[in-house]
């Protein structure tokens, strides 16, 4: 573990897959081969459905639940909204906030983002907030100012205390699902990035203390490399985190 007390977070997205019965069952492989010296946190994130069945298979266990989205009002007219008190419900502590999927597919903005924010931290629930640049906009040098539109969005209005709560995850769009995953140096030095803009936010201490995750195509073979990164403290896994023979080793990753 790096100098700083930053708790490192290893989390699953499983996005659209798996029937209930399919998610409890790797829920309990993940939960039988967790490291006995486990010291880090360990997030599932399954479809809504499958909540229900996940809790009950991690139930005393050290894994966390969370939600892959959530809506920002508490109840009322939202057909296909399911609400705060619904996942903590469930059995959520945390929930994934604007996911690349949910801003590229679902055209979410960072003005939705971050009611969404506001009500995860007005109601006690975690969020696990994600951003990220595409493709072109790494590629035309965009990607800093990109970053830093969806922190001033997602961010706006917001005190330093209620930030505290949030775990961000970088996760850059042309990573997600391809295959392609951020070298070790790219990430690092894009996490320094955000770090340096949460300083100019919210001064210095808050930028030591925020966890930033990397997610874009982490897997059992390169996790050890990005969690070397000193800015580095976790990883949002989506593909691998479907494999009962692989995630185990991505949350037991070393720190080389
Ligand atoms: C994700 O879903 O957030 C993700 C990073 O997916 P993958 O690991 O498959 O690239």
């Amino acid at each position: 573990m790096s100098s700083n007390n930053r708790i490192p977070m290893i989390a699953g997205n499983w996005k659209m897959h798996l029937v209930s019965s399919e998610a409890a069952e790797l829920a309990t492989a993940i939960r039988k081969a967790l490291p006995a010296n486990l010291r880090h946190d360990v997030l599932l994130a399954p479809t809504f459905t499958n909540l229900h069945s996940v809790h009950e298979a991690i139930k005393d266990s050290p894994i966390l639940l969370a939600a892959q989205d959530m809506a920002w009002e508490e109840k009322g007219a939202f057909t296909g909204a399911v609400s705060p008190a619904q996942i903590k419900d469930a059995g959520c502590t945390h929930v994934i906030l604007g996911h690349s999927e949910r801003r590229h597919i679902f055209l979410e903005s960072d003005e939705m983002i971050n009611k969404k924010v506001k009500t995860a931290i007005k109601d006690g629930i975690v969020p696990v907030l994600c951003i990220g640049e595409l493709l072109e906009e790494r590629e035309s040098g965009k990607t800093n100012d990109v970053l830093a539109k969806q922190l001033d969005g997602d961010f706006a209005g917001i005190t330093a205390e209620e930030a505290s709560k949030v775990i961000i995850a970088y996760e850059p769009v042309w990573a997600i699902g391809t295959g392609k995953t951020a070298t070790p140096e790219v990430a690092e030095e894009t996490h320094q990035f955000i770090r340096s803009h949460m300083e100019k936010m919210y001064g210095k201490a808050f930028a030591d203390s925020v966890r930033i995750l990397y997610g874009g195509s982490v897997k059992a073979t390169n996790v050890d490399q990005l969690m070397a990164q000193p800015d580095i403290d976790g990883a949002l896994v989506g593909g691998e985190s479907l494999k009962a023979d692989k995630f185990p080793r991505v949350i037991d990753f070393q720190k080389i």
